[in-house]
């Protein structure tokens, strides 16, 4: 791989379009000053993506650009091209031909181009370094700058040597490593801080899981308590039901029966008792008999009264007529008296006509006798007549009397026969009466009997009922709690027989159960604990374990870019305590060239650097109150000269500086030759012994790495394969030209 051209165009004084070709290993570049020859560099450095508007000096990005002359206007633009020939493949890109660009614009913008595409800064610098050309600039070295090396201070310098020596790569992964490594790092913490902030929300959500599963758990157990139960309760609310049933229509039949018998046996009774006409008959009967008894009775004491007027008349017909004066015999009267009061008396209570008729008759005719008897006998003719007429009417009295009473006793002893006979039609009716009497008792009972059942078996039918609503409300209940797994109680196995020979104290327990576990069912669902909340859980879960993982894998990165970190560290110390050793040989040797003896090296040391803590400044003093110390590396020159004792750098005369810089530079080019180098009046300060020996190098040189070179010494320009002259005429651009050996020492004056 080598450089091919560089095309310059508006950058600095090349207002217009400049190409080099490089096609030999030492390209020479001369000119009077002022002329351009150091843009040239810079066009190199800034094609090459230089930052550093000072290492191009400038101050802004427009003082890269063509400023204008008196004559030719400013340009907006400043474009480099810098070709490649990749033929080769240095460069790790499937091109013989590399170019690479570099356009800016007044207004700062900067483009990148590969091979005519657009592509970014980042890129360029990773195609470069691959390539050993770094961001230092090692491999071009500005006019002045050649003692750079020199002057830095310890670290600069180790940083230079590392970056000849190509190790900046080491920088640049170890820089990216940490890069990541913080990033990572960050990733930690904020995925643990995640972690930590998920932890409470997963344990509550656990919480609320473990609920749900408990929940889910009394759920089962609960649709097999219910399945059982509700086996039983359909079993037994279906048996009692048929029972019921059956009992009912049972006891209304019977009592069906039973009222058809009371009826009929009622009817039986109310039958007797319009027969009663036979007992009124028969009260009638002994009515009339006992008034006809009573007629007798009186007939019969008439039939006597008669009997005895009849025989006082006879008697009084046959006895002698006594005296006027006869006396009354008190006895006799008093007889008389009390006799007819007793007559009168009856005559008085009695209601029958005829009957006090016949007393009053009946007293007259006695208390006529007894006037004639104390009158004294008027005429015993008369008397005797009247005795006999009276005796005559009573005789016919006393024959109607008998008449009569034979007549009654007549009458008397018919409805005799006819109350005996209603006695036995009575009789023979009370017998029957008195057995539908007991029927209707009986059946009476027996109604009230069944009625009672009836009444019982009615409640126990409303009760029934109430135990029928209980168990759909069960279901209804169950099914909030544990959904469709209610329904699958009619298939629970159970045999119907010992279902009903149970206890109901057992089913009830097992409801009792039932509720207990609802209620604790209840308690632990609370509100809704539904899927959502498992789903949740189970969400975040993953959620953490994938932050866990992530953790996980970003520790292990993490880890892993320390120990890559600490490998690149090692690899680049022991690279770089390798590189120093090389570059020690050829510094020496090119040194001793330079100086005809002596010797140099380059010595690592570490020194003990005080560190201190911007941000904790002690203000009244103004001076850091804290500080560490740390060892830093730093990479030191020494020499020692021929016939001098020189101690440091600083005592070494401008030439001997430039000499020993140019030494290590080389030397350092030697070890890992980049694969060009541009040296921007390195020479200057030779004397022309030395501008041999630079000669003599630099031809050695270029055998590792293309060298454009640009310069005044005469020595310098002899060893260049092709020599380009830049004249800056009246219009201050920077023209191009390509001259002969013996031109070029022309122009070069
Ligand atoms: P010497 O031999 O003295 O080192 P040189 O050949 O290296 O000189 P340069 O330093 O490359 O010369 O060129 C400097 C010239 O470039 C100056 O004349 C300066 O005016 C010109 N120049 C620098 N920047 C611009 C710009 N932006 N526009 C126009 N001209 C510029």
């Amino acid at each position: 791989m080598r450089v091919k051209s560089l095309e310059i165009s508006g950058f600095k004084s090349f207002a217009r379009k400049s190409i080099f070709e490089f096609d030999t290993p030492i390209s020479a570049i001369v000119g009077p000053n002022g002329s351009g020859k150091s843009n040239v560099a810079e066009a190199l450095r800034f094609v090459l993506g230089e930052q550093s508007l000072k290492s191009m000096r400038g101050k802004r990005t427009e003082d890269l650009i063509w400023n204008g002359s008196k004559s030719v206007e400013r340009q907006n633009r400043a474009k480099v091209t810098i070709t490649f020939d990749n033929r080769d493949h240095t460069f790790p890109i499937d091109y013989n031909e590399v170019a690479i660009a570099r356009e800016i614009h007044r207004d700062a913008s900067s483009e990148y181009f590969l091979n005519d595409s657009s592509v970014r800064l980042k890129d360029i610098i990773e195609l470069l370094s691959s390539v050993n050309i770094g961001a230092s600039g090692h491999h071009i070295i500005s006019q002045g700058e050649a003692d750079r090396i020199l002057n830095s201070s310890p670290r600069d310098r180790r940083e230079m040597i590392e970056d000849a020596l190509g190790l900046k790569i080491y920088h640049w992964k170890i820089a990216e490593s940490e890069r990541k490594l913080i990033k990572t790092e960050e990733n930690v913490r904020q995925s643990e801080s995640l972690r930590r902030e998920i932890a409470p929300h997963i344990k509550f959500l656990k919480k609320q899981v473990e609920k749900i599963e408990q929940a889910r758990s009394f759920r089962d157990e609960l649709a097999s308590l219910y399945n059982e139960y509700l086996k039983r309760e359909e079993i037994y609310l279906s048996y009692t039901r048929t029972t019921l049933h059956k009992e009912k229509n049972e006891l209304e039949a019977e009592l069906k029966t039973a009222e058809e018998g009371l009826a009929r046996a009622e009817s039986m009774r109310g039958v007797n008792h319009q027969d009663s006409k036979e007992s009124a008959e028969l009260l009638r009967v002994r009515g009339e008999l006992g008034n006809m008894r009573r007629e007798h009775t009186e007939l019969g004491r008439k039939q006597g009264r008669l009997e005895g007027m009849i025989e006082y008349e006879e008697r009084r017909l046959s006895a002698p007529v006594e005296s006027e004066n006869k006396m009354i015999p008190v006895e006799e009267s008093k007889n008389l008296a009390e006799n007819l009061y007793e007559e009168l008396g009856k005559a008085e209570r009695s209601e029958d006509l005829s009957y006090i008729r016949g007393v009053i008759s009946a007293v007259r005719a006695r208390v006529g006798q007894f006037l004639s008897s104390i009158r004294g006998d008027a005429g015993v003719a008369e008397r005797n007549d009247n005795a006999k007429r009276e005796l005559e009417k009573l005789r016919d009295e006393h024959s109607a009397l008998s008449k009569a009473q034979g007549e009654l006793e007549n009458s008397m002893n018919k409805l005799d026969a006819r109350a005996k006979e209603l006695e036995r039609v009575l009789e023979s009716k009370r017998a029957e009466t008195t057995d539908a009497e007991r029927i209707s008792f009986e059946l009476r009972s027996k109604k009230q009997e069944l009625t009672l059942r009836l009444s019982m078996v009615h409640d126990r039918n409303e009760y029934f009922a109430r135990e029928e609503v209980a168990f759909k409300e069960e279901i209804r209940e169950g099914g909030i709690l544990i959904g469709r797994l209610i329904q699958d109680y009619p298939n629970f196995a159970l045999d119907e027989g010992s279902a009903l020979a149970e206890p109901r104290s057992e089913q009830e327990a097992r409801r009792k159960k039932i509720e207990r576990l609802k209620i604790r069912l209840e308690d632990i669902m609370g509100g809704d604990a539904g899927s959502d909340v498992v789903k949740e859980y189970e969400e975040t879960v993953a959620r953490d374990e994938f932050l866990a993982k992530e953790l996980e894998d970003l520790k292990s990165s993490a880890e892993s870019l320390r120990k890559l970190m600490q490998e690149l560290n090692e690899t680049l110390d022991g690279q770089f305590k390798e590189g120093i050793l090389k570059i020690n040989k050829q510094f020496s040797e090119f040194f001793t060239l330079m100086f005809g003896g002596g010797s140099a090296s380059l010595q690592v040391f570490y020194e003990k650097k005080k560190k201190r803590s911007d941000t904790d400044l002690n203000l009244e003093e103004g001076i850091p109150t804290e500080e560490e110390e740390e060892a830093e590396e730093g990479i030191e020159v020494a020499i020692s000269l021929p016939h001098k004792k020189i101690r440091g750098l600083q005592m070494l005369s401008g030439g001997e500086r430039a000499l020993t810089s140019i030494a290590l530079l080389f030397a350092m080019s030697q070890v890992n030759p980049p694969p060009f180098l541009v040296l921007d009046e390195t020479d200057a300060a030779l004397d022309e012994a030395n501008s041999k020996k630079y000669g003599d190098m630099v031809q050695n040189l270029s055998k590792y790495s293309q060298l454009i070179v640009i310069t005044h010494n005469r020595e310098t320009m002899s060893r260049a394969g092709v020599i380009y002259g830049i004249t800056m005429s009246a219009d201050a651009i920077s023209k191009l030209l390509s001259i002969k050996f013996e031109e070029a020492t022309q122009i070069a004056k």
